[in-house]
């Protein structure tokens, strides 16, 4: 081992390529180009095979990176594969979109003054790779079984529970309101950070392998919850979270203010080549308008750089803290940087203005940063005399979002919701307080993070499945 680990003494960290942002900000194509085998070689042998990996502990699918990585700097690519697809339904997906910075990455303690090892860029060109070599199999399983589960919600979550069953021969269905599946991963992350075929070839091996897909289906309007729980022996809620934060004031209600989300699922189903009235006739097309984006998470980062890549005359982020203290991933605030957009810090919106009942510009006041809260949040507060206007014919509220009331949506008062509206389970079973009904993701945590969800539900398979089979072998709780 030691003559091929350890090379971070003698490489230094590379990242993959980034195209230049003249020409990347007019396509919709990946950023980043993948590694050759070559430099993934070299990137993965830098890694000194700590004996307590701080990088897995990080990462919340406690990846076997060290593995892995030696795996891969040895040539031993398939069986770098079979490893990292152990623990992780989607290895490719999370080496795109995760915050390694803030996960896996941010916490290798490679040696002092030595830069991380580039972790996810080596996950991703390992399932490439699978991808291209025919590695990567459909979850057929050995043996089928009579169990059922009804999964509500397509996104990371759900699949990862889906896959997770369906290969141990589970009979799985999944619902969803949409047209395909994916959840945010094919409607809310833009193109630019997930070619959305990376999603559509996973979600077709997933059908391969016999998971039942029953899509343009809004449980709680197109079939009820009490019908799905009559079909199967348990059903897993993973609806994620959508309700958009509002933003009140005058002027809150004139055209051409519009929720990110609304903005973003339109972008991305133009580019997988739906017609989009919407998009068409302007409604959620930034071409040529000055366009003001609201917030200052990855959520607005994605509505900056789509803008740009629409043809924005002009991209402005109004954010009321400063940038230090932005909740969006540093990596993609430097990309939007580089791609033009223009950043507002310390500027709260008060107000719209606008003529004929159409948008023409945001009524904002700069703010003071103050000190730190118990929870080491900076306070902001206004600053008195400092209000202007930032032009705008576009404005795209990215303010997050809250879950849907899905005890009311559902007509299930016995679902139980936290004071934001989140679905409440029991930590260990997973199970909401409806028997043999479970719930994994954004739904439970509020908006979080893909591999969250996919952790999420990797788990809830485990604990659906020995709900069910503990079931299945007493015959007291059967007959419940
Ligand atoms: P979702 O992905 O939201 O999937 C829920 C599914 O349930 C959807 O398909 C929905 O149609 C379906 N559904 C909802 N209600 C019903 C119903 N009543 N009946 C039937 N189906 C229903 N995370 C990262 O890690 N990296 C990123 O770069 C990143 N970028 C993001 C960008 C944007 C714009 C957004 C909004 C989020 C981003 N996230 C990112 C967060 C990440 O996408 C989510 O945390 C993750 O997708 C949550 O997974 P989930 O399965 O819980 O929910
Ligand atoms: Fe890092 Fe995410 Fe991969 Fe975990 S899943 S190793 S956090 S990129
Ligand atoms: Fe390798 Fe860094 Fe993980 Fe240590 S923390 S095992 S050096 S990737």
């Amino acid at each position: 081992m030691a003559e091929r680990m350890l090379q971070f003494v003698r490489l230094s960290q590379q990242t993959p390529d980034k195209r230049a942002a003249a020409e990347r900000k007019a396509d919709f194509g990946e950023i980043y180009q993948r590694f050759s085998a070559e430099r993934a070689t070299e990137q993965a042998s830098r890694c000194s095979q700590c004996g307590v990996p701080f990088c897995s502990i990080h990462c919340p699918l406690n990846n076997n990176i060290p593995d892995w990585l030696k795996l891969t700097a040895e040539g031993r690519l398939e069986e770098a594969y079979e490893i990292s697809s152990a623990t992780n339904t989607f290895p490719e997906i999370c080496g795109r979109v995760c915050p390694q910075d803030r996960l896996c990455e941010g916490n290798c303690v490679i040696e002092k003054g030595f830069d991380s090892v580039t972790i996810g860029a080596v996950e991703k060109y390992i399932t490439d790779t699978a991808w291209e070599q025919g590695w990567v199999k459909p979850p057929t399983p050995v043996r089928e079984l009579a169990h059922s589960v009804g999964i509500i919600g397509a996104g990371p979550a759900g699949l990862a529970a889906a896959e997770r069953l369906r290969a141990r021969g589970w009979q799985v269905t999944v619902y969803d309101r949409y047209d395909r599946v994916g959840g945010l991963l094919i409607y809310g992350i833009p193109n630019f950070k997930l070619e959305k075929e990376v999603v559509l070839r996973r979600a077709e091996q997933f059908a391969k392998g016999g998971i039942n897909f029953v899509l343009n289906c809004r449980v709680g309007e197109d079939i009820s919850l009490a019908e799905i729980r009559a079909k199967h022996d348990a059903v897993l809620i993973a609806t994620g979270v959508y309700k958009a934060r509002d933003i009140g004031g005058p002027g809150a209600n004139l055209g051409g203010i519009v929720p990110a989300l609304e903005y973003l699922t339109a972008s991305n189903r133009e580019n997988l080549g739906d017609h989009v009235p919407e998009f068409a006739n302007g409604t959620l097309n930034a071409a040529g308008k000055r366009v003001v984006v609201i917030g200052g998470g990855d959520t607005a980062m994605d509505c900056v750089r789509t803008a740009i890549r629409q043809g924005a005359a002009a991209v402005t982020c109004l954010y009321r803290r400063d940038k230090a203290n932005m909740p969006g991933s540093m990596r993609e605030v430097a990309n939007a940087e580089e791609e033009g957009v223009h950043f507002s810090w310390l500027s709260a919106p008060e107000g719209f203005e606008g003529e004929n009942g159409v948008v023409t510009g945001v009524r904002a006041v700069k703010m003071h940063l103050g000190l730190p809260d118990a929870t080491g949040r900076h306070q902001v507060e206004p600053i008195p005399g400092s209000g202007f206007t930032e032009p705008a014919d576009l404005v795209i509220k990215a303010l997050g979002f809250d879950p849907e009331d899905l005890p009311t949506l559902f007509g299930e008062p016995g679902l139980t919701v936290s004071r934001w509206g989140t679905l409440t389970i029991d930590r260990r079973s997973m199970m909401t307080k409806l028997d043999g009904v479970f719930a994994a993701g954004d739904i439970v945590r509020g908006a979080s993070l893909v591999v969250w969800g996919i952790r999420d539900g990797r788990d809830a398979a485990d604990q659906i499945e020995s709900y069910v089979l503990a079931k299945a072998s007493s015959p007291a709780l059967a007959a419940e």
